[in-house]
């Protein structure tokens, strides 16, 4: 279950909130009740960042790889 966090305007205060992706977003501070913002949170990031291992791992392997380092990383000098 993703983790969002929000940021309240008013007070400043943060919050993680665990809800569903259907689940509507959190638009009120709990604390004061003024809109709060969305953050990136920590764990969504991770999720992310897992994500693009894995799409540049899939590129490596695919018949036209393509470096995200412009080829100056190991794996590219190993592969030409
Ligand atoms: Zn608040």
């Amino acid at each position: 279950m993703p983790v969002y966090e929000y940021e309240c305007s008013t007070c400043k205060k943060t919050f993680e909130v665990n809800q569903h992706i259907t689940d509507a977003p959190l638009s009120a501070c709990p604390e004061c009740g003024q809109p709060v913002r969305k953050l990136i949170s920590s764990s969504t990031f991770q999720l992310k960042g897992g994500g693009w291992y894995a799409d540049g791992y899939t590129h490596e392997h695919g018949s036209a790889p393509s470096c995200p380092h412009s080829g100056s990383c190991t794996h590219c000098s190993a592969a030409s």
